[in-house]
């Protein structure tokens, strides 16, 4: 079910992405559809991950090599920032009430899913003793 979150109504069906009224079904990079706490948490994680990835991947070039720790915090960093505003956008439109409360689960959820990414890595360190 997609929500328009300037109208704070439901949108039964968006014509090219967009509400009746023409406002964007997006909400920065992500698409106001409903999407389920779980499904939402597991989303954002398997992003991270596929990201992560992508970072390991990319060390074969040297520019990325000489930086590689750096690039790392900062992309454990914009985790973090991304689920603290997930968090509080859901938050926000919980307290909105109405068709937007129902986007609030997928925001609780991507910001689990942020969370998640930023704290595997320090566990699986801590459990090979680094
Ligand atoms: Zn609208």
């Amino acid at each position: 079910m997609w929500v328009c979150t300037k109208c704070n109504a439901v949108v039964a069906t968006p014509v090219n992405g967009k509400c009746p009224r023409g406002h964007v079904l997006y909400d920065r990079f992500f698409p106001t559809k409903e999407m389920s706490f779980l499904s939402a948490t597991l989303w954002a994680f398997g992003l991270c991950v596929a990201f992560c990835v992508l970072l390991v991947w990319s060390q074969r070039f040297p520019w990325v090599t000489d930086q590689f720790g750096q690039i790392s915090e900062m992309a454990l960093l914009g985790f973090a920032i991304l689920s603290i505003m997930s968090f509080l956008r859901g938050l926000k439109w919980r307290r909105q009430r109405g068709a937007v409360a129902r986007l609030a689960p997928r925001a609780f959820g991507t910001a689990l899913g942020c969370a998640l990414a930023v704290v595997a890595p320090l566990i699986i360190n801590a459990f090979r003793g680094e």
